[in-house]
């Protein structure tokens, strides 16, 4: 997959075409509540701008865009209590990793003790 799909549910989201549950937005990102929760807190951290995937962004966003990405990440952790008892962060590539949704997504999951990391490939 190397072109963006501006038909991704998260680019409708972007558009404003489908509802999301914001916890978090400024000039870079957007982050709201995923639909589907794997933890008491489970947010989806996106760039507003158009990356497929973390490789699409670290190689083609500004370094304002990623500069912003990860201040986002830092206020939303604190934001949302979970930063003292720790949290992980899952960010799905292609198909081997699993990735729903073609555009550049990070998964904070938190507010319990996150299981096993991975579950066997193989
Ligand atoms: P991934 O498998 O890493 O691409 O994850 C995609 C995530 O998007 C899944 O955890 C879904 O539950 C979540 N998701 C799909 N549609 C929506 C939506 N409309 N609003 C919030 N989260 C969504």
């Amino acid at each position: 997959m190397n072109t963006y799909d501006d038909d991704n549910i998260f680019a409708k989201i972007l558009r404003n075409e489908l509802p999301n549950d914001t916890v978090y937005e400024s000039e870079y990102v957007l982050a709201f509540k995923d639909i589907n929760p794997q933890a008491p807190v489970h947010i989806l951290v996106i760039p507003k701008g158009r990356y497929i995937s973390i490789d699409d962004f670290g190689s083609n966003a500004t370094a304002e865009e990623i500069k912003g990405f990860y201040e986002a990440v830092s206020k939303i952790v604190e934001q949302e209590n979970i930063k003292q008892d720790g949290y992980r962060t899952i960010t799905n590539t292609g198909i081997n990793g699993g990735q729903e949704v073609p555009h550049f997504h990070l998964h904070i999951l938190g507010g319990t003790k996150i299981g096993v990391m991975v579950s066997k490939a193989v």
